[in-house]
């Protein structure tokens, strides 16, 4: 079985926003201030997995739990055990998970034991001073002693970083030598225009295209043809031990390659990150409507998935996503 979209994309990959609350307020992804969803209107454990079935039976091959902090939903151990088994019964391959460690160290274990062997950990400095000040009030240490509690239980990890004006464009260099020395693949990330946070976009915006130049003068990067099914494009250097990855979604659009879908923490299937079209699955699992009905609307969504984003960042324009990044995940 496979699902195709109306542009005969091929898509393969669910991710899977389990909660919108998180432990930090990371100042490009929230504001300071959030009013977090009721828990009746979070979908239950349950109903995520027969909602990850139904996409199982339809092709989906690589589900990537994320938030909102994932590790902060009660019971995710719970999930992700069940997610695993259908690893050896169905065509599911992979579960990733995308995190901001701070819990990773509690857990680490757990998700090497539950068939986690992935992870993509997001961090935007090693400064422990600047995490504070990126994330509002998180402790890096945290962070430093999950990723080695995942390492120590041979959990491959991956930084994603964004890069965000003023704040970490000047110390990338710093970041990568410390990747570079734990053997960990490191990928760049342009802030999107979601909807608002406490400071303008365009204040917050700088294009990778600078930043790939500015360390292709330190590193003189080769192009690699390494893929994990995400957007990421990867480059290797004589100098490096590690793949160094650019996510751009707003200098270099990549949306012809792309082949996934999102659900959100309230059953939202996002068939854009970057539009506002969803299709709502929450009330029809809460009704007796059966997997049939289910599978159909997912057909739907697809058939009605856009060619593209048309992500903005200037001093003129607004953003025009309704949605902060807690609520579909990265
Ligand atoms: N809490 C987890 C974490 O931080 O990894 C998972 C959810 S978080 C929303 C997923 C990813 O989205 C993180 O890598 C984060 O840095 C990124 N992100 C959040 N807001 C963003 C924005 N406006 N533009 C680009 N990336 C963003
Ligand atoms: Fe939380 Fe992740 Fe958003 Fe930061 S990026 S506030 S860690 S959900």
């Amino acid at each position: 079985m496979q699902l195709v979209d109306q542009f005969l994309r091929k898509i393969n990959y669910l991710r899977v926003s389990v909660t919108d609350r998180c432990d930090l307020r990371c100042v490009y992804c929230m504001k300071e201030k959030m009013n977090f969803l009721p828990k009746s209107d979070v979908l239950s454990l349950e109903e995520i997995e027969r909602l990850c079935d139904n996409f199982i039976d339809l092709g989906v091959e690589k589900i990537r739990l994320t938030g909102g902090e994932p590790l902060v939903r009660k019971n995710i151990i719970h999930l992700i055990k069940n997610l695993n088994k259908k690893k050896s019964l169905t065509n599911l391959k992979e579960i990733t998970l995308t995190t901001n460690g701070t819990l990773l160290k509690k857990y680490a274990k757990e998700l090497k034991d539950n068939g986690i062997n992935r992870i993509n950990v997001s961090l935007d400095t090693i400064v422990k001073e600047k995490f504070k000040e990126i994330t509002r009030f998180g402790n890096l240490d945290n962070v430093f002693e999950g990723i080695d509690e995942a390492l120590n239980n041979n959990i491959k990890v991956k930084i994603n970083t964004v890069v965000f004006k003023n704040f970490n464009e000047y110390q990338m260099t710093n970041l990568i030598n410390w990747a570079n020395s734990k053997l960990l693949d490191l990928t760049f990330i342009e802030v999107m225009p979601m909807s608002d946070t406490d400071m303008p976009r365009h204040m917050q915006f700088v294009s990778l295209d600078k930043i790939y130049k500015e360390l292709n003068g330190i590193y003189k990067f080769n192009q690699s043809d390494y893929q994990t099914g995400g957007p990421s494009n990867y480059y290797t250097s004589d100098k490096l031990n590690i793949k160094i990855g650019f996510i751009t979604p707003m200098s270099n659009n990549f949306c012809a390659t792309c082949n996934r879908v999102r659900i959100s923490s309230t059953g939202k299937l996002y068939m854009c990150l970057g539009q506002n079209d969803f299709v709502d699955f929450r009330e029809i699992l809460r009704s007796d409507r059966g997997d049939d009905f289910i599978k159909e609307k997912i057909r739907f969504a697809l058939s009605v998935k856009p060619k593209r984003h048309d992500f903005i960042i200037n001093s003129e324009t607004k953003p025009y996503i309704n949605r902060h990044m807690n609520e579909t995940g990265g």
